[in-house]
C-alpha cells in the first residue's frame, strides 16, 4: 500500500515519469488531469488576451461536436474521406472569397499560422529555383513580421533580411525593403496586421515593389484574415491588404484565431495553382506506394478541418459581423481609456486598424513592465514586448464582456505605477548590476548568473516579472540571451 501511495505521489508530482505498468480507472485519469490544470490560466474569466479565442458557450458546443464527429478521420488521403475533402476545399474557397481571390485562387488547410507560412515559403523557394534559377534564396521582411518567417528561413536554409519599420507608425518601410531586394530574393512579406502593434503594412506599396522586381509577395494575415474584412465592412478605415492588390501571390490566415475555430486550423492561399503546386511534396519510389502530401504535416486531424467548416457555415458573415462589432467597440473603449490617461505617461502605439493594441510609456516615471505586473497581479494575462518596451493586448470575443472591469483595473494600475515604487528601483538596480557583471564574466558564467537571477526574481504568476524581461533587453550580447532562452525552453520540455 505504501508503494501504491508512493506511485500515486510520483504521478501527481510528475517526478521521473516511467511508462505506466497498470491500467487506471477513467475517474483516476480525469482526476489527474484536473489536478494538472489547477494552476492553468483561467481564461474563461475573460482576463486572458491572445492565446485563447473564445466564441461563447453556444458555438463552443457546436465546434466540439463537429470536432469529435470527425475525431478519428485522417485528412492525409482526401480520396478516403470525401467528407474532409469537401470541408477543406469549401473552407479554402470561402476564405479565398473573403480575401477577394478570383476563380483561380486556391489553397490548403494547415495546422496553424506557422505551417501556413512554412508552406508558402517552401512554395516561393521552389518557384524561385524552378522558374528563375535561384540557388541561394533570400527573403526580405519587416522587423515586425512573425518569427515563423525566421523559423522558415532557418528550416529551409534561406537568408533572411530584416528591415526596420517606420518609426512614425511602425509599418514596414517599403523603400528600405526595396533596397534589400536582390536577384536572389524569392519572397517579400507584409503583414495584415503585424502582431506586435496591430498595424497593417502598406501592401499596395509592397505590390509596386513586387511588380518592379518581379517578386513573390506574401501577405501574412494570420491574425487579421478573419477579422479585417468585417472591420472594413463595419466602416473602419482599412487599407487594401488582400488579393485586390494584384501582385499578392500568397496569403496566410488562421481559423483558430479570429475565425474562432478549434485549434489546429489555418489556411494558406495562392493566387493560382501554378504557385500552389510548388508547395506539394511527392515521392514516387517508396515501397509503401506513391506518397503525396500537400502540406508539412502527414496525418492531418479530421476534427479541426470539420470544426472550421462547421463554424464558418454556422456563423456566416452575419454572425462574424456581430462578433466583430462587439470586439471593435471594446477596443475603442480601451483606446479611449488609454488616451484619457495620457498625462500619466501611457499611449497607444501607432494607430492599429483592428483589435490588437499595444501600449508604451511616454514618461520616465511610467515603468511600462511595472504596469504589466500590476495588471498581472489583478489576474490579467498580457504580453510584454520590446523595441519599444510595451504591453500587448489582442482583444477578442472572450474579453468583451469583461472590458469594463479591465478599464477600471487599468486605471488603478496606472495610478499605482505612476507613484514611484520600491520594485521599480530594485528592477533598475538588478539591470545595472547585470550589465556591469556582463563585462567581467564569460558567457557561461553570465548565463548561470541570469538563470539564478530569474529564479530569484521571475517565473510563475502573479509575481513581478518586469525585472526579468527588462534585464534581457539590457544584456549587451545577444548570445547570452539566446543561450538563456534555449536553456529555459529545454527545461520547459522536460519532466521536472
Ligand atoms: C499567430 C501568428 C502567426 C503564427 O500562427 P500560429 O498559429 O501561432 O502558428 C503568424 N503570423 C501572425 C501575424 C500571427 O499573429
Amino acid at each position: 500500500m505504501a508503494k501504491e501511495a508512493a506511485i500515486k505521489e510520483q504521478e501527481e508530482t510528475g517526478q521521473k515519469v516511467k511508462f505506466p505498468k497498470r491500467k487506471k480507472t477513467q475517474e483516476r485519469v480525469f482526476e489527474m488531469m484536473e489536478k494538472a490544470r489547477e494552476n492553468d490560466r483561467k481564461w474563461r474569466d475573460g482576463k486572458t488576451f491572445s492565446l485563447v479565442f473564445y466564441p461563447g458557450e453556444e458555438i463552443e458546443a457546436l465546434i466540439k461536436k463537429a470536432y469529435t464527429t470527425f475525431f478519428f478521420e485522417n485528412g492525409l488521403n482526401p480520396t478516403a474521406f470525401l467528407s474532409l475533402k469537401k470541408f477543406e476545399t469549401e473552407v479554402v474557397s470561402m476564405s479565398a472569397d473573403l480575401m477577394n481571390g478570383d476563380s483561380e485562387a486556391v489553397g490548403n488547410m494547415t495546422s496553424g499560422g506557422t505551417e501556413s507560412i512554412l508552406c508558402a515559403v517552401k512554395a516561393a523557394k521552389n518557384y524561385g529555383e524552378r522558374f528563375k534559377g535561384i540557388k541561394k534564396p533570400e527573403m526580405v521582411v519587416p522587423m515586425s513580421v512573425h518569427p515563423a518567417f525566421d523559423k522558415a528561413a532557418n528550416y529551409f536554409g534561406i537568408k533572411l533580411h530584416h528591415v526596420p519599420v517606420r518609426e512614425s507608425d511602425m509599418r514596414c518601410d517599403v523603400e528600405a525593403m526595396e533596397k534589400k531586394v536582390s536577384k536572389n530574393t524569392i519572397m517579400i512579406v507584409g503583414s495584415a496586421p503585424a502582431y506586435p502593434h496591430g498595424v497593417v503594412d502598406p501592401i499596395s506599396d509592397l505590390g509596386k515593389v513586387a511588380e518592379k522586381h518581379d517578386l513573390w509577395l506574401h501577405v501574412d494575415a494570420c491574425v487579421g484574415g478573419y477579422m479585417l474584412p468585417w472591420v472594413e465592412r463595419l466602416g473602419y478605415k482599412v487599407p487594401l491588404f488582400d488579393f485586390r492588390v494584384p501582385q499578392v501571390s500568397s496569403m496566410s490566415m488562421d481559423l483558430h484565431k479570429y475565425g474562432y475555430a478549434a485549434k489546429g486550423a489555418s489556411c494558406v492561399l495562392y493566387r493560382n495553382s501554378e504557385k500552389r503546386k510548388q508547395q506539394y511534396f511527392v515521392y514516387t519510389e517508396w515501397t509503401g506506394g506513391i506518397y503525396a502530401s500537400p502540406s508539412v504535416s502527414g496525418t492531418r486531424p479530421g476534427g479541426s478541418i470539420a470544426a472550421a467548416w462547421a463554424i464558418l457555415n454556422y456563423l456566416g458573415e452575419e454572425g462574424y459581423m456581430r462578433i466583430a462589432k462587439g470586439v471593435m467597440k471594446a477596443t475603442e473603449k480601451v483606446k479611449a481609456k488609454v488616451t484619457s490617461l495620457e498625462d500619466k505617461g501611457i499611449a497607444v502605439i501607432s494607430d492599429p486598424e483592428l483589435s490588437l493594441v499595444s501600449i508604451k510609456s511616454t514618461h520616465r516615471k511610467m515603468d511600462i513592465f511595472g504596469l504589466g505586473d500590476e495588471l498581472g497581479l489583478k489576474g490579467w494575462h498580457i504580453d510584454k514586448q520590446q523595441d519599444p518596451d510595451s504591453l500587448h493586448f489582442t482583444i477578442s470575443h472572450g474579453n468583451v464582456e469583461h472590458i469594463d472591469q479591465f478599464l477600471l483595473d487599468l486605471e488603478e494600475a496606472v495610478e499605482k505605477t505612476w507613484k514611484a515604487s520600491i520594485h521599480k528601483t530594485a528592477a533598475r538596480a538588478t539591470r545595472t548590476f547585470t550589465k556591469g557583471m556582463s563585462k567581467i564574466l564569460n558567457e557561461k558564467q553570465m548565463t548561470n548568473l541570469v538563470n539564478w537571477l530569474s529564479k530569484v526574481g521571475g517565473g510563475g504568476l502573479p509575481k513581478r516579472t518586469a525585472a526579468m524581461y527588462g534585464l534581457m533587453g539590457e544584456l549587451p550580447n545577444q548570445g547570452d540571451v539566446d543561450n538563456l532562452i534555449l536553456d529555459m525552453l529545454d527545461g520547459l520540455n522536460r519532466v521536472e
